[in-house]
């Protein structure tokens, strides 16, 4: 049984019956802050900016029973059949095509297909990471890494973003500082294009060092690149692994977010040596990704649907993101900032100092709207005053009456500060006023920040 307040999360009484058989592994696992949200807010009531959800409602269901025919028709058995682990020949070649579209050439031999990129991430920590090896990571990163980090108990080192995302030159001195120590990081974690949970993208100067940095120091680097198709204005910049020529990069790819989620096919491009290893890996996972979907994507790719599909997409979005600016300059205090991606899916938003966005949501949650957190994207108790919002899930009119409420309940927490200190506080005033503990519980997230703590373990 688990408790009533938290479906899945079990009771103190039955841990403990449990815990004695537990891997020491376990100790280390988090639960991301994205997925705990998504049982809260799947109420039909509540609007949630807190999703990452691709709007598949635009999907044509004819096009989608068409291919279904046409794969049960022609492939009938194949697709109701185990494949390879590295993959279908027939997905490959759609991968294939959407490197290419990125400006990146590569060999199917090169391509290891996944359930979703999100497999790529684990798959990369289960081949380079042993207990207490280092991850450089930005600040803040994506949410839904933490839960694959943290089980391999990795040690990451989170490095702030700017504008441009990433700077190379922190990250150098850090990768000195972690040298000093005797440690050299396995991999390198970014998400170049319309960052998530950041919004923002690395800039083409820091891409080609952050290339030559890992070349020079013999680093890995993994590049998350989900959205780097969804670019809604300015030029496209080559990927890191365009820039790189291979060397030293894993790339991860997804359907999910250029046709669909419920697909869950993604996949890795890596080095020989490192795919092989991953290769291993998978077939303890999974044996392979899901031959039915495979043949999907293939007949679709061979319908020649994708790059229209995209394009409606990118319309889509675009607006939707403008709402969202818009709804902010409206709603959000003069003291909130916030990014402007010109592409994928998030906004970042920072308030005030003293204001805690873990607090907001559960007060947001009774009004029925909900965003993610900003700790839910740190390791460290970092992010508290920011938070996360969707804009690609939720229609216009539910992202401008989501940002009103929520925008309601930050004035709220702003004026009580006002009353409670005397005065309308300045950006670095001091303590918050003290959580309601029965509200500040609807997500497990660390309660302490450590201004300046970089790594995960407490370590600066
Ligand atoms: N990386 C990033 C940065 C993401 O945003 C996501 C999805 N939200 C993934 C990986 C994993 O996506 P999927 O497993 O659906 O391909």
């Amino acid at each position: 049984m688990s408790s009533p307040r938290h479906p899945q999360r079990p009771a103190a009484h039955e841990l403990e019956r449990y815990a004695g058989l537990f891997a020491s592994r376990t100790r280390a696992m988090k639960s991301s802050a994205m997925r705990d949200l998504m049982a809260i807010t799947e109420r039909p009531e509540v609007i949630s900016l807190a999703g990452g959800l691709p709007d598949t409602s635009t999907f044509p269901a004819e096009s989608f029973a068409a291919i279904m025919a046409k794969v049960a028709v022609d492939n009938c058995a194949a697709a109701l059949q185990y494949g390879p682990t590295e993959g279908l020949l027939i997905a490959k070649d759609a991968i294939r095509r959407v490197m290419a579209a990125e400006g990146t050439e590569v060999d199917p031999e090169d391509i290891l297909v996944t359930t979703g990129g999100q497999q790529v991430i684990d798959l990369v920590c289960k081949t380079l990471i042993d207990p207490g090896d280092v991850i450089v990571a930005e600040a803040p990163t994506y949410p839904g890494a933490i839960p694959a980090f943290c089980s391999y108990q990795a040690d990451v080192v989170q490095i702030e973003m700017d504008a441009d995302g990433m700077p190379i030159d922190v990250l150098e001195e850090t990768l000195d500082s972690l040298e000093r120590e005797g440690r050299r990081p396995k991999f390198i974690y970014t998400i170049p294009n319309f960052q998530n949970p950041g919004g923002v993208t690395m800039s083409l100067p820091r891409r080609k060092r952050l290339v030559e940095v890992a070349a020079e120091r013999e680093i890995l680097v993994l590049e998350d690149n989900p959205y780097g198709l969804l670019r809604y204005e300015g030029e496209p910049l080559p990927t890191l692994m365009s820039l790189a020529g291979g060397e030293y990069i894993i790339y991860l790819g997804t359907f999910s977010k250029i046709l669909s989620a419920g697909l869950r096919l993604g996949w890795a491009v890596a080095p020989a040596p490192v795919l092989a290893k991953m290769n291993m890996g998978k077939q303890g996972a999974d044996l392979c990704s899901s031959s039915l979907t495979q043949h999907f994507v293939a007949q679709y790719f061979a319908e020649g649907r994708w790059e229209p599909y995209l394009q409606s997409l990118r319309q889509l979005y675009r607006g939707r993101r403008d709402t969202l600016l818009g709804a902010l300059a409206e709603h959000f205090p003069a003291e909130a900032t916030w990014t402007q991606p010109q592409g994928g899916l998030f906004v970042w938003a920072t308030l005030p100092e003293y204001l805690d966005t873990t607090d907001l949501l559960a007060r947001a949650l009774q009004r029925n709207v909900a965003f993610v957190p900003g700790r839910g994207a740190y390791l460290d108790g970092r992010g508290a005053a920011s938070m996360r919002l969707n804009f690609s899930g939720v229609s216009d009119a539910e992202i401008r009456e989501g940002v009103r409420r929520i925008g309601e309940v930050i004035g709220e927490q702003v004026e009580l500060f006002g009353t409670l200190t005397g005065s309308r506080p300045a950006a670095a005033a001091p303590a918050a006023p003290a959580p309601d503990a029965e509200l500040a519980d609807v997500l497990q997230l660390p309660r302490t920040p450590r201004p300046g703590a970089q790594r995960s373990d407490g370590r600066r």
